[in-house]
C-alpha cells in the first residue's frame, strides 16, 4: 500500500483514470491512498475516518465507479448523505470521475421535483445518492428497489446521525440485499456511529488519517482578544486589510448570522447568509455566488456551513468561539486545503481564555495570539486600494468623456484640491481617520508581552503550580518550562523557580495564567486527578512532596511516542484519558 503515490498505481481502467486526469487531482489523498486499494482489491466492509475536507468523496467513489459493471437492471450502490448539498456535491463528483463510463448516477431529496426522480429510477440509475429521508419515501412507494446493491455507502456518518437520521437509516438497511459492500465515513468516530458499525457491519477494515495532519499544518491559527463590543469592528477591519478575503464567518446562531450578514452589507462589503432557515434554492443561489467569487464573504453556522464544497477559501472567521474543540478543528479544516494556505481567526473575549486554552489543548495546535490592525494599518491599505483602481482605469481608458469637465474643473482649482475632491465624492470617508477608532485591548493582556514583567514578580500576582510530570517521566526544568510555554503561550522569562522531582515539578508563574491552567486541566481531568494543580504549600517541596506522588496515575507517559497520535484518532472522546500523554506528544514533535 505504501508504494502507492500516484492515481496510475492503481491500476484503473483507462476511462477512469482519464477521468481522474482531467479533474486534475495529481496525488491520491492519504485517505484515497489507503481505502481505495483496499476497495479495488476485497470485497470487505470499509469505516474510513478523516477530516472534512480530505477526499473521502473520492475514496469511495473511485473504487465503485471503477468496480461497477454498466447496464444494471436494478440499483447497484446507494449513498446517503446528510444534506442535499452534499448530495449534489457527491453526485457531481461522481459523474466527473466516472468520465465516459456509462454509468447512470442519479441524486434523490427533498426539496427536488419528485417527478424528476421517479422518472429517472423508471429509466434505470446504477448509483443513487440522496439523503435518507427523500430514499426512504421512495422506497416505501416502491418506486425505488435496493436488493440487488453491491455497495451501501453512509458518508458523513457522524453528522447524518447527528441530524438524527438513525432510524431512518436502519430502515433503509432492512430493505438492501446481505451480501454488499458497506462503506462508512466520518470525520469523528462517536459512540452512535461505533454502535452503529458493530450493529450493521460484523466485519470491516479501518482507514484513518490523523486529524492535526490534516486540518492544521497549512493553516495559521490566530487569536484576538477583544471587547465583546469590537467584533464586528474587528471583522470588517480584517476583511478590510487582507490582500484578499475569501472566506466564511462562523456564527453561533441564525439570529447572529443574519445580524452580521446585515451590517456587512451596510458597511459595502457584499456578503451572504447560510443558515439552516434559508430556503434550499436560496442556499443553491448562494452557494454558485459563491464558488464564483461573486461573494467573497458567507456568514454561516456550523450546521450550515457543514460539507461545503469550496476549495480556495483564505479565511476562516470564527466570530464566536466554537462550542467545542471539535467544531473549531472542523470549521478551520474549511481553509489550507489542496496545498493553499488558510488563515483562521478567532474572536476571543476575555471571559473565553479558558476555553480557547481548552480547544487549543485538546485539539493540539497553536492558536497564536494576534493584533488586530491598527487604523492606521487600515489607511494604508485603503490608500493602496484607490491608487489601484485609479491606476487601472488610467491604463484602461475610457474616461475620455469626462476629459472636457476635467479641464473645466482644473481652471479655477488647484489640482491637489481638485482631485482630493474628487477623491472624496468617489470614496467618501474611506480615509477620514475620524471615522475608525482604535481597539482598546483588554488590559490583562499586557502580561502576554513582559509589560507588566516587574508587577508579576510581586507575590500577590503570581501562583505556585504543582505538575504531575518529574524525572521519572524524563523531565527536566527545561521540559517543564516548555510544557507551560505550550500550554499557557507565556514568555519562557515569565516563569519562576522551576524545581522538578521524581514524580512532579512546581513552578511560580503569572497568577492569570496558572488560573487558566488549572481550569484547561481540571476540565481535561473530567473528576480525575489533574495534571496540573495549584501548590498547595512550600512544604511539600521541601519534603520531596512524598505525601501527593501516590496519588497521580503516571500510566503511559513513556509509550507515548508512538501511542500519541492515536490516543486522538479514538475521537474526542477519550480525552480525558492521560493528558500527561498529550504533552509527550507535543514535546516529541517539535
Ligand atoms: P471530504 O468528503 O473528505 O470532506 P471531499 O471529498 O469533499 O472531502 O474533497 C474535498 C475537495 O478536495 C473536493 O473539492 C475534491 O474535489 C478535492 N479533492 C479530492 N481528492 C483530491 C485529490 N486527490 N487531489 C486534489 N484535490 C482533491
Ligand atoms: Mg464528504
Amino acid at each position: 500500500m505504501s508504494t502507492i503515490t500516484t492515481f496510475a498505481d492503481f491500476g484503473f481502467s483507462t476511462e477512469i483514470y482519464e477521468a481522474v486526469k482531467a479533474k486534475g487531482y495529481e496525488k491520491p489523498s492519504p485517505i484515497q491512498e489507503q481505502a481505495i486499494p483496499i476497495l479495488l482489491s476485497t470485497n470487505s466492509n470499509l469505516v474510513g475516518k478523516a477530516q472534512t475536507g480530505t477526499g473521502k468523496t473520492a475514496a469511495f467513489s473511485l473504487p465503485i465507479l471503477e468496480k461497477l459493471a454498466v447496464n444494471n437492471k436494478k440499483v447497484k450502490a446507494i449513498v446517503l448523505t446528510p444534506t442535499r448539498e452534499l448530495a449534489m456535491q457527491v453526485a457531481e463528483e461522481m459523474v466527473s470521475l466516472k468520465g465516459s463510463k456509462r454509468l447512470r448516477i442519479q441524486t434523490v431529496y427533498g426539496g427536488q421535483s419528485m417527478g424528476k426522480q421517479l422518472d429517472a429510477l423508471q429509466r434505470g440509475v446504477d448509483i443513487v445518492i440522496g439523503t435518507p429521508g427523500r430514499i426512504k419515501d421512495h422506497i416505501n412507494r416502491g418506486t425505488l428497489k435496493i436488493d440487488d446493491l453491491d455497495f451501501f455507502v453512509l458518508d458523513e456518518a457522524d453528522e447524518m446521525l447527528n441530524m438524527g437520521f438513525l432510524e431512518e437509516i436502519e430502515e433503509i438497511l432492512e430493505y438492501t440485499n446481505d451480501e454488499k459492500q458497506m462503506l462508512l465515513f466520518s470525520a469523528t468516530m462517536p459512540k452512535k456511529i461505533l454502535k452503529l458499525i458493530s450493529s450493521y457491519m460484523s466485519d470491516y477494515k479501518l482507514v484513518e488519517v490523523e486529524s492535526s495532519q490534516q486540518t492544521t499544518h497549512l493553516v495559521d491559527q490566530i487569536h484576538y482578544q477583544l471587547k465583546e463590543s469590537d467584533r464586528f469592528e474587528a471583522l470588517c477591519r480584517i476583511i478590510d486589510c487582507s490582500k484578499e478575503f475569501y472566506g466564511i464567518v462562523f456564527c453561533n446562531t441564525k439570529r447572529e448570522v443574519d445580524e452580521i450578514n446585515a451590517r456587512l452589507n451596510e458597511r459595502g462589503i457584499e456578503s451572504e447568509a447560510l443558515h439552516g432557515d434559508i430556503l434550499q434554492a436560496q442556499r443553491e443561489n448562494i452557494m454558485k455566488k459563491l464558488k464564483k467569487h461573486k461573494c467573497n464573504v458567507l456568514v454561516a453556522t456550523d450546521v450550515a456551513a457543514r460539507g461545503i464544497d469550496v476549495n480556495d477559501l483564505t479565511h476562516v472567521v470564527n466570530f464566536q468561539l466554537p462550542q467545542d474543540p471539535e467544531s473549531y478543528i472542523h470549521r478551520i479544516g474549511r481553509t489550507g486545503r489542496a496545498g493553499k494556505e488558510g488563515i483562521a481567526i478567532t474572536f476571543v473575549s476575555k471571559n473565553q481564555t479558558h476555553d480557547l486554552m481548552f480547544i487549543q489543548r485538546i485539539s493540539n495546535t497553536k492558536i497564536r495570539k494576534g493584533e488586530l490592525p491598527s487604523v492606521q494599518d487600515v489607511i494604508t491599505v485603503k490608500k493602496q486600494i484607490i491608487k489601484d483602481k485609479i491606476t487601472n482605469i488610467i491604463e484602461h481608458g475610457g474616461y475620455s468623456h469626462y476629459e472636457e469637465l476635467a479641464q473645466e474643473i482644473l481652471e479655477g482649482n488647484d489640482p491637489e484640491v481638485a482631485l482630493a475632491a474628487i477623491l472624496k465624492q468617489a470614496f467618501k470617508d474611506q480615509l477620514n481617520i475620524e471615522k475608525y477608532t482604535e481597539f482598546v485591548v483588554p488590559q490583562y493582556d499586557e502580561r502576554h508581552t513582559g509589560a507588566r514583567r516587574d508587577h508579576s514578580k510581586g507575590k500577590s500576582n503570581t501562583s505556585r503550580i504543582f505538575i504531575a510530570l518529574g524525572k521519572k517521566d524524563n523531565n527536566g526544568p527545561r521540559d517543564i518550562v516548555d510544557f507551560i510555554v505550550q500550554e499557557t503561550n507565556l514568555k519562557a522569562g515569565l516563569i519562576d523557580e522551576v524545581r522538578v522531582f521524581d514524580a512532579f515539578s512546581f513552578a511560580t508563574i503569572p497568577t492569570e495564567e496558572a488560573e487558566t491552567l488549572i481550569m484547561v486541566h481540571k476540565k481535561l481531568a473530567k473528576g480525575g486527578k489533574p495534571l496540573v494543580t495549584i501548590a498547595k504549600d512550600r512544604d511539600d517541596e521541601r519534603s520531596g512532596g512524598g505525601t501527593r506522588s501516590g496519588g497521580f496515575r503516571r500510566d503511559g507517559g513513556g509509550s507515548s511516542r508512538g501511542g500519541g497520535g492515536s490516543s486522538r484518532s479514538g475521537g474526542f472522546g477519550d480525552r480525558n484519558r492521560e493528558s500527561s500523554g498529550s504533552y509527550e506528544r507535543k514535546r516529541f514533535k517539535r
